[in-house]
């Protein structure tokens, strides 16, 4: 880990404290290696024993009877969507400050995003449904960042209706005690590679309660095939490989690890931070474990702060700069701005700063101070 130190990443001018740590996270994989040469022993390639064992694990990790792997988080959004079986341009509910994926699944579903404006904890904001609820026939809820949306609240302001929980930045994270993506109708998280559990590419699993909902997902995952010579329904290909379940499974017995490192990041930035003119804090509340994917603040002079802290060595990103009403891919939509004023205004002013498990007390340290400087010199 000598290669993440500050000094020398200053001494090459490269960013000190990053976002990305996938060359360190994986820096010893013997393990892996050696049951991914078991694998090729067995020729077991697509939806083996290593898939079902993985999902039974996976599901028992968010205590939800059921998991079907498949090939990413927009996979899992998108047939999760599809095994509703929706009509055709059906209006759904979701948040426009969201990554894109979200809502390009509602889309290649054949259905229509419907945008409701976020609270300013920056998730969806449930009293905001009430507007909509004649009109929209499910709901796409994204817990952002890692904070758990309180689902029960969002089932009470649209009942009867379906919902598909985007929990692919909140493996693990509870809403009174109820974990992300086991209150909806169905929960989809991704294993990309800078998801808080990741695999070696792409990778994704549907969690649900409905034996039913299982069964089809299982079915349109795999060219809606009940067996080698019959097709119950045409569908696609997406599979969770085999390869990225066995990486899947080594990396769940360090989630728990990881998470509470990333909590007491946050922990210690929330702290150094406090009181500095400048930084929003975003709430913090008891009923809400968060396992921040990403720590994001609110910030006067957000571009400059940011620019000022990649000269600084340290990578501060935006997630995300547009709201997605407003980008081009939704002109069709009719959106304008104003449409959504927290969601826009959140887009001109949040930053997010790394607390993944690289990150170190020293670190936090250090970008804080940087940060304190910003605004003491302004
Ligand atoms: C990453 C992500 C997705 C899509 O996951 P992929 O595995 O990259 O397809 C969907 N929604 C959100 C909120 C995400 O961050």
């Amino acid at each position: 880990m000598g290669d993440f130190l500050i000094d020398q990443y200053e001494r090459d001018s490269k960013l000190a404290i990053q976002h990305n740590y996938l060359t360190l996270q994986f820096g010893d994989s013997q393990e892996i290696l050696n049951d991914i040469g078991e694998l090729l022993r067995t020729g077991d390639f697509t939806l083996g024993k290593v898939v079902r064992e993985f999902e039974r694990s996976f599901a028992k990790l968010v205590h939800t009877p059921y998991a079907v792997g498949v090939g990413s988080g927009t996979d899992a959004l998108r047939l999760s969507l599809l095994a509703l079986d929706l009509p055709e341009g059906a209006a759904v509910a979701t948040t426009p400050f969201t990554f894109v994926a979200t809502v390009g699944a509602i889309a290649t579903a054949g259905l229509t995003p419907l945008f409701v404006d976020i609270a300013d904890d920056l998730n969806l904001d449930p009293c905001k449904l009430n507007s909509v609820r004649s009109e929209v026939q499910a709901c796409v809820p994204v817990h952002w960042a890692g904070r758990p949306i309180d689902i029960s609240e969002i089932c009470r302001q649209l009942p009867e209706i379906p919902i598909v929980e985007d929990a692919c930045h909140a493996v693990l994270a509870t809403n009174r005690g109820k974990y992300a993506g086991s209150q909806g109708t169905m929960g989809c998280f991704s294993f990309h590679p800078l998801k808080n559990l990741n695999v070696w590419g792409d990778g994704g699993i549907i969690t649900t309660s409905s034996e039913e909902l299982a069964e089809r997902l299982r079915l349109l995952r795999n060219h809606g095939l009940s067996g080698r010579d019959q097709c119950e329904e045409f569908a696609l290909n997406s599979r969770l490989d085999s390869i990225q379940a066995i990486v899947g499974l080594h990396m769940l017995g360090k989630l728990e690890d990881i998470t509470e490192r990333r909590r007491r990041n946050a922990a210690l930035l929330d702290q150094a931070l406090a009181g500095v003119d400048g930084v929003r804090l975003l709430p913090r509340r008891e009923n809400e474990y968060e396992v921040f994917h990403l720590y994001q603040a609110i910030c006067e002079d957000r571009n400059g702060l940011r620019s000022y802290l990649v000269e600084q060595h340290i990578d501060a990103k935006i997630h995300y700069p547009i709201p997605l009403h407003l980008q081009p891919a939704a002109r069709k939509l009719g959106y304008q701005r104003g449409d959504f004023p927290v969601a826009e205004s959140v887009c001109d002013s949040v930053l997010s700063l790394p607390v993944h498990e690289f990150i170190e007390e020293r670190h936090i340290d250090y970008m804080a101070a940087k940060i304190r400087a910003f605004y003491d010199v302004r």
